[in-house]
């Protein structure tokens, strides 16, 4: 199932202030093809909750429509919206089985919807089998462990077959091994299932590992909407490069002088923007590399040799924040005991943003 929102919009009273809004929600339009995944990524407070909560309808928008395909569900209240919802905090009843949580939705069917038991335990099992948790079936959820208490609050999501699964948070109480293995689980359940799926996470890493198409949002503003790896290797501003990436984009101060970006006084790269002073320089980590006639001139303090790659830890003046962290691969030739290293810059992860952090388009010659 499609969605699209269109204008979508939510504000709240400021508690704070009198006759003030929260807009925490700011004319959204966007459309999200049937059968992908997709992740609202964002810090905390960006509005990606009640952008979710709008979509199944736990909260009414201050303006705006949500279609599911052609259908305006704007008005209907969330039973009739065929969603499914899962949350951070499972919401499991403690006193049922597993068997029993997963049924619950269905016990509410009414007419032609009504399900006898056997074909209610039927569809349990069947949901079950799909999230592997169809051997856990008589515990309680406290018998359970975090994960396997994730899945059954899935199964039970899905059990009633839903057009779209909306995810709030789903890892955020799970441990950092099992919320790998439990992103790639809800990937594959979704490509099995071929539902539309739409995933709220602050993890850029959770989002753009998983999803296939990520929207990147700040203070209820969409930033940028795309592919993970394009979003990445092409940021539409400050916010969005600093955002994805770990570790995360360096940043420098720099200027263009006569067809030449300087950081600081070091020429690092050519290129065809006119001159202008008070720019802001990023590079990717895996954008450096090191040679002996590279113009960018740092102090080589650390390196960090981690299997595959190497960090090169190190610093420069015209550095926002220091240290800078260059990403090399392991058999690359440098000077371990020197104090200095030189790189010299790929133009494909360098980016350049004007003062109010939006992004220059350029081109450099290396
Ligand atoms: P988090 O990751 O911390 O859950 P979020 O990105 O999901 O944050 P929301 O919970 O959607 O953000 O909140 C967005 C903004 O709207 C915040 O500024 C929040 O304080 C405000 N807000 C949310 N719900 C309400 C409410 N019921 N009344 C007033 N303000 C609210």
């Amino acid at each position: 199932m499609k969605v699209v929102l269109k204008n979508l919009t939510k504000k709240f009273p400021d508690r704070n202030k009198k006759n003030s809004y929260v807009t925490a929600v700011n004319d959204f339009n966007f459309e999200i093809p049937d059968g992908k995944l997709v992740a609202l990524l964002g810090p905390s407070g960006c509005g990606k909750s009640t952008a979710l909560n709008l979509i199944c309808g736990l909260e009414k928008p201050t303006a705006g429509q949500i279609f599911f395909d052609d259908t305006d569900v704007t008005s209907l209240p969330p039973e009739r919206r065929g969603v499914g919802m899962v949350f951070q905090n499972y919401a499991l009843y403690p006193h049922l089985s597993v068997r029993q949580n997963i049924i619950f939705p269905l016990e509410n069917l009414k007419g032609e919807n009504k399900l006898t038991k056997d074909q209610m335990n039927e569809k349990a099992v069947e949901v079950a089998k799909l999230v592997q948790i169809d051997g856990l079936m008589e515990r309680r959820p406290g018998e359970l462990s975090g994960g396997q208490q994730q899945r059954v609050a899935i199964a039970r999501a899905l059990v009633k077959t839903p057009g779209i699964l909306l995810l709030d948070e789903p890892l955020s109480n799970l441990d950092a091994r099992l919320r790998i293995q439990t992103r790639e689980e809800i990937r594959r359940i979704q490509k099995e299932t071929g539902i539309t799926a739409i995933f709220v996470t602050h993890d850029q890493e959770e989002a753009m590992s998983i999803s296939d198409l990520i929207i990147v949002m700040e203070t209820g503003v969409i930033q940028q909407i795309g592919k993970p790896q394009d979003v990445y290797d092409d940021p539409c501003n400050l916010f969005v490069a600093k955002f994805l990436g770990t570790p995360p984009v360096n940043l420098f101060s720099g200027r263009i002088k006569n067809k030449t970006l300087f950081i600081g006084e070091d020429p690092v790269i050519s290129t065809d923007c006119e001159d202008t002073d008070d720019i802001t320089v990023g590079i990717r980590p895996e954008g450096f590399i090191p040679d002996n006639n590279g113009g960018l001139k740092c102090r080589l303090d650390n390196i960090e040799v981690m299997g595959r790659d190497t960090s090169m830890v190190s610093t420069h003046p015209a550095a926002i924040s220091n240290p800078i962290r260059s990403i090399i691969a392991a058999d690359t030739k440098y000077d371990r005991k020197s104090s200095e290293v030189a790189f010299s810059v790929k133009p494909s992860k360098l980016f350049l943003f004007d003062k109010d952090g939006s992004r220059i388009n350029r081109d450099f010659i290396p």
